[in-house]
C-alpha cells in the first residue's frame, strides 16, 4: 500500500472518545447485544417526526442564506434576547452553524493566531482542546479542582480565550453569576475573549435560573455565545448549531462557513423556524423529567457511598470512582464486558478526571438507569 501522507498537524490530535465509544455501542447494539447505554451524549425525547408537507419545494431543497435562514435567526435572537435581557441582532450577530461544534471551531479558528494559548477548564468536554490545537492554538488546560477565582494565574502574554461551558458537561454544574462576572473581570483586564458553550442552558431544575454569559457583556466586546438545538431540541441528529458574537467577529466567522459548509442545512432550519415555539413546548416538560431523574440518581448513588462532582443541571453525573484501584478507562471497560453498563471514561475530560466516569441518563428509562448506576456503585465496592 502507498504510504499514506497527511498533515502533521494531525497527529497532535486524537479521535473523539466518546463518539469512538458511541460507534462501538451502535455495533453492539446492531449485532443483539443488549448494553445499559449511560455514555450517549444526549436525552431521546417524545417528539414528532418532522413533516415536510406543504413547505416550497424551491426553497426548502436548495442552498439558503450562509448566515442561516432570516426567520430562524430571528426566532433565535428573540430567545436569546427574552432568555437575557440582551440585545441580539439577528441581521448581524447570529449565525446558524452545523452543529454547536461547527460554531466553535469557526470561532477558535477566527480568533487565535498560531501559538495563542485557550484556557480550557476541566472537566472539559472532549473537543475544546483538539478543536484548539486545529486551530494551531495551544490549550492550557486547569484542574477541576481550580476555582474560577483562580484561573486568573493560568493567564499569560499569549492567553487569546477561557472557554466556558455553561451548564458543564459532565458536571451538571451550573456558573454562579459571581464567577461568570468574575470571568467577565478577567476577560477585560486581560483583553481575552470568552467562549461561552451553553448548548445545555435549558437542562436545569424547575425553578432554576440561567446565567448566560451575554448578560455580563450584552455588547459582546469579548464574548461568543455558542449553542445548539442538538440537546435542547432534542434533534443532535439534525446538526444545527448557532453562534452570537460581536457583528464584526461574525463578518470573519462567516467566510469560514462559506468555505466549509455554504450553510446549515435548508430543509432542517426551514422547519424549525417555522416550529421554534412548538417544538420547544413539548421538550421543555421532558427537559425537566431527565433533569429530575438526574437528580434522584445522583441520590441513588450517594446512598451507596458514590459522590459525584457537585452539579444539578444537565443530564450528566460525573461520579468519581472512590477508592476503586481501577483507572477510568479499565473501570469503564470492566463494566462493559462484564455487566453491559457503558460509561465514559474520566480521563477523556481532562488529565485531572482520571478518577471519574461520567454517567448520561439520557437515553434510558428509569428501571434500567437504577441497574445501571447500581452496576457502578458495585464494581467500585468490587474492586477496592
Ligand atoms: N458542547 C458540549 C459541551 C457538548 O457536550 C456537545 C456535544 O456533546 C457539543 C458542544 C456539540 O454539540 P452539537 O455539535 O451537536 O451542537
Amino acid at each position: 500500500m502507498a504510504a499514506v501522507h497527511h498533515a502533521s498537524l494531525l497527529d497532535s490530535v486524537s479521535e473523539a472518545s466518546s463518539i469512538r465509544l458511541n460507534n462501538q455501542i451502535y455495533e453492539l447494539q446492531s449485532c443483539g447485544i443488549d448494553t445499559i447505554t449511560l455514555s450517549l451524549g444526549e436525552a431521546f425525547f417524545d417528539i414528532p417526526a418532522p413533516s415536510f408537507e406543504g413547505m416550497p419545494a424551491h426553497r426548502i431543497h436548495h442552498y439558503s442564506h450562509s448566515r442561516g435562514l432570516p426567520l430562524l435567526r430571528e426566532k433565535l435572537a428573540k430567545y436569546y434576547e427574552s432568555g437575557t435581557g440582551s440585545p441580539v441582532d439577528p441581521d448581524r450577530e447570529v449565525m446558524v452553524t452545523a452543529g454547536s461544534k461547527a460554531a466553535l471551531f469557526m470561532t477558535f479558528t477566527a480568533l487565535l493566531e498560531p501559538g495563542d494559548e485557550v484556557i480550557i477548564p476541566e472537566p472539559l468536554w472532549v473537543s475544546y482542546p483538539d478543536q484548539v490545537r486545529l486551530a494551531r492554538g495551544v490549550p492550557v488546560m486547569t484542574p477541576w479542582q481550580e476555582p474560577v477565582a483562580e484561573l486568573a494565574a493560568y493567564v499569560t502574554p499569549r492567553t487569546r480565550a477561557i472557554v466556558v461551558n455553561n451548564p458543564q458537561n459532565p458536571s451538571g454544574r451550573r456558573l454562579a453569576a459571581e464567577e461568570l462576572k468574575a470571568l467577565h473581570e478577567l476577560a477585560e483586564q486581560h483583553g481575552l475573549f470568552i467562549i461561552a458553550d451553553e448548548a445545555y442552558h435549558e437542562f436545569m431544575p424547575e425553578g432554576a435560573t440561567f446565567v448566560s454569559a451575554l448578560e455580563h457583556d450584552p455588547e459582546k466586546r469579548h464574548t461568543v455565545v455558542c449553542n445548539s438545538m442538538s440537546k435542547n431540541y432534542g434533534i443532535s441528529g439534525w446538526r444545527i448549531g448557532y453562534l452570537i458574537a460581536h457583528a464584526e467577529l461574525a463578518e470573519q466567522i462567516l467566510k469560514l462557513q462559506q468555505h466549509m459548509v455554504t450553510c446549515a442545512p435548508t430543509i432542517l432550519s426551514y422547519y424549525l423556524a417555522e416550529n421554534f415555539e412548538t417544538i420547544l413546548e413539548q421538550t421543555r416538560p421532558q427537559i425537566q423529567r431527565v433533569v429530575r431523574t438526574r437528580n434522584d440518581m445522583s441520590r441513588l448513588l450517594a446512598d451507596r457511598g458514590v459522590s459525584c462532582l457537585p452539579g444539578d443541571s444537565t443530564f450528566y453525573l460525573f461520579a468519581s470512582l472512590g477508592a476503586s484501584r481501577l483507572g477510568s478507562q479499565e473501570f469503564a471497560e470492566r463494566l462493559l464486558n462484564e455487566r453491559g453498563v457503558a460509561v465514559v471514561p474520566g480521563i477523556g475530560y481532562g488529565a485531572s478526571c482520571e478518577r471519574f466516569v461520567r454517567i448520561s441518563v439520557g437515553t434510558e428509562p428509569r428501571d434500567r438507569l437504577a441497574t445501571g448506576v447500581s452496576a457502578v456503585a458495585s464494581l467500585i465496592e468490587e474492586t477496592v
